[in-house]
């Protein structure tokens, strides 16, 4: 009833002012803010309303060349790839200190931009945030290149070079972590950066990018291009001067992008894509902790995550048991304004995203899948929708298969083991999977079975900056974060010097 959602319904009529004035709308090139090529902008809106909050200058072709030209002038002439990797360390060290003390006007800007909760972005994402700089200037002074024996009376070195200037376009879910994940191991190892957002979240990385200055960062290492995919996006994945690619977001857009650089220069490019996650739930585990895991593995984020859980499978023993439990953790879910204190879940990002889950529940229902609760949007302004549970959902069904980034839960049924890895597999995703048991022999059977690039077993969205992360099949190629992440940057150099009358071979 209406009632479950009267605090969404008042946060829709009267949203809470942001505790955060919005500072920074220009293109950042070359160290300073600065109008597009064109002068024109775009408007960015708060998901609550639909309402503009600022209006930003739109990056297109002209201003990607810019940025790219200062940050080619920036690796070729600059300090930056060439400085004491120890100074490289300092830079980025001082970043995470500023960001820190700015951290509630960041997550209020995250909120105010994005939709999500005000709690999470100022309790786990800032502080996320800061741990991967901490942890990637670790790395900066960390980077050995090595020595290799060869046949004849050669010394061999084979040096890890930056590898130039990196292009990076990054998605609206997670605007403040995306620009870490991609920001943190290109500048850790000497690189320059041209960064495109998206084109629905582009204040944060404007305000973080300023306070990266003030940290000492030498202009035209980090620029950063408002605007969209087709325009800027495109014109940065197609550079001739950009020497690598780093992209995440849909694996209709990693396809396109990864054309545009085969059809270019053939710079190298590593692939962030969607994803269909199992999170499987065998007979024995605990029922209330799965059930707690499962929900917060599709719902978090307002299910928004690229390895959101969202086909949750049940072992028909605990079927039952589980689905009731299910539906009235959904029930309880709270949904409002994601400023007020207590809101478990803010808006959809904008209406393509909000229009786009709606249908896909529509086709839940249309496919016969039972709705357990929810399906509709909540209030009449913004792009809230109701926590949506479905059960008896059947593998060829949409909702099974497509990504609905959105907060919809598909139950399925299993019987055994063998059955759920096939089903399970059976997408052309892999990026992630989530396993409860107590069981230590079906953990390490599932782990093992499983085509993911990431196995949480009874946990899950656990992102420590050292734990590499990544897609199998269609949700992308290379890693993020950890040691991985570091090698998409650098380049591979062998020396070779003969080696006059060695005293041994
Ligand atoms: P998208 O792929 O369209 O956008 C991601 C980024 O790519 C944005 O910066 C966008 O401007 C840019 N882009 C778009 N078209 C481009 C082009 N032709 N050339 C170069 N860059 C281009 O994703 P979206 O529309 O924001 O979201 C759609 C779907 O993407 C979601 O429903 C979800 O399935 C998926 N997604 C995945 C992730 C993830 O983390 N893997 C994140 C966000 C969205």
């Amino acid at each position: 009833g209406m009632n479950r959602f009267s605090t969404a319904t008042a946060a829709v009529e009267e949203p809470i002012s942001p505790p955060v004035q919005i500072n920074y709308t220009k293109l950042l090139i070359n160290g300073q803010f600065v109008d597009s090529a064109s002068g024109k902008t775009f408007p960015t809106l708060d998901p609550r309303t639909g309402e503009v909050i600022a209006h930003v200058a739109e990056g297109d072709t002209e201003d990607i060349n810019r940025a790219v030209s200062a940050a080619r002038k920036a690796f070729d002439e600059g300090p930056w790839p060439k400085m004491p990797a120890y100074e490289r360390a300092r830079v980025l060290l001082r970043f995470a200190d500023l960001v820190e003390k700015h951290s509630d006007e960041l997550a209020a800007l995250e909120t105010w931009d994005n939709g999500k909760t005000y709690e999470q972005a100022a309790t786990a994402e800032l502080p996320t945030f800061v741990r991967l700089f901490h942890y990637y200037a670790g790395w900066a002074d960390k980077i050995h290149g090595l020595t290799a024996p060869a046949d004849g009376p050669h010394h061999v070195q084979i040096l890890h070079e930056p590898i130039g200037v990196a292009g990076q376009i990054i998605p609206w879910n997670f605007p403040l972590l995306m620009f870490a994940w991609k920001i943190g191991p290109a500048l850790a190892t000497g690189n320059t950066v041209v960064l495109k957002t998206a084109e629905q979240t582009p204040l944060t990385a404007l305000y973080v990018a300023k306070l990266f200055h003030e940290a000492g960062l030498p202009p035209g290492v980090l620029n950063v291009i408002s605007g969209y995919g087709p325009t800027a996006g495109a014109a940065l994945a197609s550079h001739m001067d950009v020497d690598k690619l780093a992209f995440t977001g849909s694996t209709d857009t990693g396809k396109i992008v990864l054309e545009l650089a085969a059809k270019s220069n053939l710079k190298p490019v590593t692939l962030e894509l969607g994803g269909k996650s199992p999170f499987i739930v065998c007979e024995d585990a605990d029922i209330d902790k799965a059930v707690e895991e499962a929900h917060f593995a599709l719902f978090f984020n307002q299910g928004q995550c690229c390895c959101a859980g969202s086909r949750t499978f049940v072992h028909e023993r605990v079927y039952d048991e589980f689905l009731e439990k299910a539906k009235a953790r959904a029930l309880r879910r709270t949904v409002g304004d994601p400023f007020r204190q207590g809101v478990e879940q803010g808006p959809q990002i904008d209406s393509e995203q909000f229009d786009k889950v709606l249908r896909y529940i529509k086709s839940g229902v249309d496919s016969n899948a039972t709705l357990e609760c929810g399906g509709e949007r909540i209030g009449s302004k913004g792009f809230f929708i109701q926590p949506t549970v479905f059960s008896n959902v059947q593998d060829n069904m949409l909702i099974a298969k497509d990504e609905i980034f959105g907060p919809v839960q598909s139950i399925l049924k299993f019987k055994d083991l063998d059955e759920v890895i096939k089903r399970a597999n059976a997408t052309r995703y892999g990026l992630a999977a989530g396993v409860y048991t107590k069981n230590i022999d079906t953990a390490n059977t599932l782990s093992r079975g499983l085509r993911a690039g990431t196995v949480w077993i009874n946990c899950f969205d656990v992102f420590d900056a050292a734990i590499p992360f990544g897609g199998y099949k269609m949700s992308g190629h290379g890693r993020e974060k950890g040691f991985y992440s570091l090698q998409n940057y650098l380049q591979v150099k062998a020396v070779v010097t003969p080696l006059k009358n060695p005293a041994w071979l």
